[in-house]
């Protein structure tokens, strides 16, 4: 005759074979849940029909053999373990403790303590008594079951306690009902013990509210608005590699345009058309390094890769020379810049002086570019507080100005307005997306007004460290007192490059001066001419063959005697990569393509000593 729970087991049985009918036909999502749950489905299915056999075996004289039924009751245990173990891992993967990188490894545990504990299972004792066709079942696998059991349950409640919120899409009330079924069914094994087999439907109604979650319409789009979210992401962060590594590649062939043409340009013995050609593939080149710088920044924005390095800088001396720099771009326009540096601005800030720079130079190269005639005011100003300073940057044109609906766009990244669209006017549409991301990383804000036709106005207010208020006087005696005795000539230099081409370029920028130079195609044959001869300076490029630039470094400080200043030359222009260089032991640092101010703004600081 059939008992009460076991009637229960049987529609459970058919309410599951239902649902996984329909579950696993269906085109499913292949999201980790959407899996767990298919399994789940299989391994209830499988448990259950055990747990009918093994209840119906009161009846079947056949199942009193004890070999089969603890064969059947060991399978049931298994079972029972695994499905709970699934809820619980479930619970794990919906919740925020669950991401990619713990994916992995957390499948692994699981798949590892499922085996484990179904092997123990399997290994145990467990006796099975026939009192008056009442079997009963009790030793160390009943044990180690509930004992697991219990623990997952507490694993579970306490998943889903911890993250309740984060939990998204009602997914948590199938596993609170869960929960509270096994407070139910601890409750009446406690109280009534000869109830048996009611764990079994109570997990089919879980799995039954679970299917609802699951299959939500809602949650679905959900999903697969995340997945689709998720592709794009990685097809976007694919794009900037891609760019990032190419511009890397472009940068090396371009340093020897750069450096040839600007040799060229200043070669007195050429006629003056050519010098005129050689001007342009110079400012041509230099147009394509300042693009390509842009795609390196921006892609280190995107993936999250800019790094910040803090140094010390005199303010005035900064903000001078990148107004010359700029003035310089002006060309033929009749346009003015003019400056006002408040006389409150700190002598020397702590901060990312080359971001800053960065900063400042897009908002005063946009001014130039476009704004055809009239004046360009630059001013800075600042608000002191204790140790920090907020500097105030504004930059404001008479040029063309910017539409009202046209400012939401004007921070978007490739975002170009306008009629320059298609003219002349060179750029990438990418120098107020960096701006903007820099001052915001580095807890700044910034600011556009715009008056279409009439002129535009940038604030930026950046936060930097104090370091010396005012310029202390004994200072500015020395620094003159070492330009006096600046004095290059008869110098030894040794320039370590794989590239003859980049050899050539920097034999040239170093061509005015009385120098000897040797050469050296990579760390390994360095380290032999250091040996050989004493030299005056080292530039050394990075990346190279046989022997990298830094390990050949290392070899050479080994030899506690050598202090020769080793400048690293490399194509990694991103911002800020100096500090990086001198914490390796460089004595500094040279971007390729270089040229002849800054090679002479190096040897300055090598040979002032
Ligand atoms: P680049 O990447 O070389 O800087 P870009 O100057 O075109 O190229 P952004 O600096 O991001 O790119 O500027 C985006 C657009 O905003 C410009 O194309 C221009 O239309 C507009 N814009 C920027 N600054 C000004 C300004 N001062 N006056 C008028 N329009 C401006
Ligand atoms: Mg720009």
């Amino acid at each position: 005759m059939l008992t009460g729970p076991m009637m229960m087991n049987i529609f459970a049985f058919i309410i599951l074979c239902v649902l996984s009918t329909v579950f696993l036909s269906k085109k499913r999502l292949h999201k980790i849940e959407d899996n767990l749950y298919g399994y789940l489905l299989i391994s209830s299915l499988i448990t259950i029909f055990f747990g009918i056999i093994l209840g119906g075996s009161l009846d079947i004289t056949i199942m009193s053999k004890n070999l089969l039924i603890t064969l059947f009751n060991k399978i049931y245990l298994i079972g029972l373990i695994i499905t709970i173990s699934i809820f619980a891992y479930y619970a794990f993967c919906i919740s925020r403790f669950y991401n990619e990188k713990t994916a992995k490894t957390s499948q692994n545990v699981y798949l590892f303590l499922c085996v484990f504990f179904s092997f123990i299972i399997s290994l145990s004792p467990l006796s099975i008594v026939n009192n008056d066709n009442i079997i009963t079942t009790g030793g160390v696998a009943i044990q180690i079951t509930s004992f697991m059991f219990t623990f997952i349950y507490a694993i579970l409640s306490l998943l889903i306690i911890l993250d309740f919120k984060n939990i998204k899409n009602k997914k948590y009330i199938p596993l609170i009902v869960l929960i509270l079924e096994g407070i139910v069914i601890t409750y009446i094994q406690i109280f009534y013990p000869s109830v048996n087999y009611i764990i079994n439907p109570s997990m089919v109604i879980t799995c039954l509210i679970m299917y609802f979650t699951i299959e939500n319409p809602d949650a679905k789009l959900v999903q697969q608005l995340e997945l689709a979210k998720n592709e794009a992401e990685r097809a976007n962060k694919a794009k900037s590699d891609f760019l990032s590594s190419m511009s890397h590649e472009i940068r090396t062939p371009l340093n020897a345009i750069v450096g040839l043409s600007q040799d060229l340009k200043e070669n007195g013995k050429l006629p003056k058309e050519l010098k005129e050609d050689a001007t342009d593939i110079l400012n041509a080149s230099n147009t394509l390094l300042e693009i390509i710088g842009n795609i390196i920044d921006f892609s280190k924005i995107e993936n999250g890769k800019v790094q910040f390095f803090d140094e010390t800088y005199i303010v005035e001396e900064e903000l001078k020379t990148l107004v010359r720099i700029n003035k310089t771009r002006i060309g033929s326009k009749n346009l003015e810049i003019e400056t006002d540096l408040a006389t409150d601005l700190p002598y020397k800030l702590f901060g990312s002086k080359i971001h800053i720079k960065q900063i400042i130079n897009n908002l005063l190269s946009n001014a130039i570019k476009y704004t055809d005639s009239g004046k360009i005011n630059f001013n800075v100003k600042c608000i002191n507080k204790k140790n920090i300073c907020n500097l105030i940057i504004s930059v404001q044109d008479t040029g063309r100005g910017i539409k009202k609906e046209d400012i939401e766009k004007l921070f978007n990244r490739f975002e170009r307005l306008g009629a320059e669209k298609s003219s002349t006017i060179e750029g990438t549409g990418l120098g107020l997306a960096i701006t903007k991301n820099l001052v915001e990383m580095m807890g700044g804000k910034i600011n556009v007004q715009s008056s279409y036709g009439k002129g535009t106005l940038f604030i930026v207010q950046i936060p930097q460290k104090i370091e010396l208020l005012s310029k202390p006087i004994e200072e500015e005696k020395e620094v003159t007192k070492a330009s006096k005795e600046l004095s290059f000539d008869h110098k030894n230099i040794l320039i370590v490059d794989d590239n003859l081409l980049n050899i050539k370029v920097a034999k040239r920028a170093l061509q005015d001066f009385d120098f000897t130079i040797d050469e050296a195609f990579n760390g390994i044959e360095c380290l032999e001419k250091v040996k050989e001869n004493k030299y005056d300076l080292i530039l050394m490029d990075i990346m190279m063959p046989v022997m990298s630039g830094e390990t050949a470094l290392k070899e050479l400080h080994k030899d506690e005697t050598f202090t020769t200043p080793v400048i690293a030359l490399t194509a990694d222009v991103v911002s800020g990569v100096d500090e990086k260089y001198i914490k390796m032991g460089f004595f500094d640092y040279l971007p390729k393509p270089f040229n002849k101010e800054q090679i002479n703004e190096k040897l300055e600081k090598v040979f002032k000593n």
